[in-house]
């Protein structure tokens, strides 16, 4: 491929619905995927969804095994790949929220399979994204993996979602705001590809929870809101996929988060601390934080340090290293970053604390 040629690998197809789950191995007979599939899933709920998509891939003459992970490390995947090898594998489905999804997506990535992911928690982007996040790997970033063939959200199951986990995903789209002000800062400033479509597709995506946000007030929140948080993540996805990177839905704000994890080993969902990260790099970007702050507000979702469980003085070192989590990644944080005096006043201004 020479310079100018740009690549786009996009999701085969996309179901999303009541109970769709059961029309899994349909699909995968159709699109060509393979007959053996290895299920990878966690230990507690989705070990039972794993457990309902092994019935139906079976009860299709499909052949499947399930294997568990209890995060997304190099070892869980390696053991994820071994398995896969052992039983002569084609497909690898991850069924859970972030971890069972990302080892098989970068499990999948690394053996060359295809990859299905059936999504059963709404908290992050990374449901039909190309991306895995993989946790000691050499940096807290997330990876290039495989983008699905096939994404299964069934919406019976993700409904069913813990509130908190909702709201996450909520967050980490609200984080596209400032994700294309810094793409668009690095396209003007170091003449980085910018890719306008992919930058508008992540926008519409933070746009429509905006839009919806009263939906997601509510103590229970209806399942149309699930729906259109759903169709957000995956449009969110398919905008990385589009653009070839995590640009269009990762700036500053998930900078921050990933800072956040460093810092406090992974004291939160990632979408809450995004949230906190939006807030910061609205905020930097000198656009309309408030507005944002109060949207995170009005969903319950995290907006102090103490709410994804970190102390103020965490959180200003957080803010202060952030900008070396991905130095090649131009944002508002420049090259220095945040001074610890600014980050103090950051936290004082926007109520952090
Ligand atoms: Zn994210």
């Amino acid at each position: 491929m020479d310079a100018d040629t740009h690549r786009i690998d996009l999701p085969k197809r996309i179901i999303i619905g009541n109970g769709v789950v059961s029309e899994t191995p349909n699909h995968i007979l159709e699109l060509g995927l393979g007959r053996r599939i290895v299920v990878v899933c966690g230990h507690g709920a989705t070990n039972s969804y794993a457990n309902i998509v092994k019935d139906h891939l079976v009860d299709s003459g499909l052949e499947s095994w399930i294997v568990n992970v209890s995060k997304a490390s190099t070892d869980e995947v390696a053991k994820v790949s071994s398995v896969a090898r052992e039983v002569g594998a084609e497909v690898l489905i991850g069924v859970g929220g972030g971890k069972a999804i990302d080892a098989a997506k970068y499990a999948a990535s690394r053996s060359h399979m295809k990859f299905i992911s059936i999504p059963t928690t709404p908290s992050h982007d990374g449901i039909a994204s190309p991306f895995a996040s993989i946790r000691d790997l050499d940096r807290p970033v997330s990876t290039k993996a495989a983008t699905p063939a096939l994404v299964i959200a069934d919406i019976d199951i993700i409904s069913k979602a813990p509130r908190r986990n909702i709201i996450a995903g909520c967050c980490d789209l609200i984080g596209k705001f400032s994700a294309v002000l810094d793409w668009r800062l690095a396209h003007r400033l170091r003449g980085e590809y910018y890719g306008e479509y992919a930058a508008s597709l992540a926008l519409l995506s933070a746009k429509h929870i905006v839009k919806y946000s009263e939906w997601f007030a509510v103590k229970d929140i209806p399942v149309e809101a699930i729906r259109v948080l759903v169709e957000a993540l995956i449009s969110s996805g398919i905008a990385m996929a589009i653009a070839g990177s995590t640009r269009p839905a990762s700036g500053s704000e998930h900078m921050i988060a990933h800072a956040i994890d460093v810092v406090a080993d992974y004291p939160a969902l990632h979408g809450e601390e995004v949230g906190i990260g939006s807030i910061v790099a609205l905020y930097l970007h000198g656009r309309n934080w408030k507005r944002i702050r109060n949207i995170l507000r009005s969903v319950g979702a995290a907006v102090r340090a103490k709410d994804v469980g970190i102390s103020r003085k965490q959180l200003i070192e957080a803010l202060t290293i952030a900008h070396k989590i991905r130095p090649e990644r131009y944002t508002i944080l420049g090259e220095q970053g945040i001074s610890i005096e600014a980050a103090e006043k950051i936290v004082h201004i926007l109520e952090l604390d």
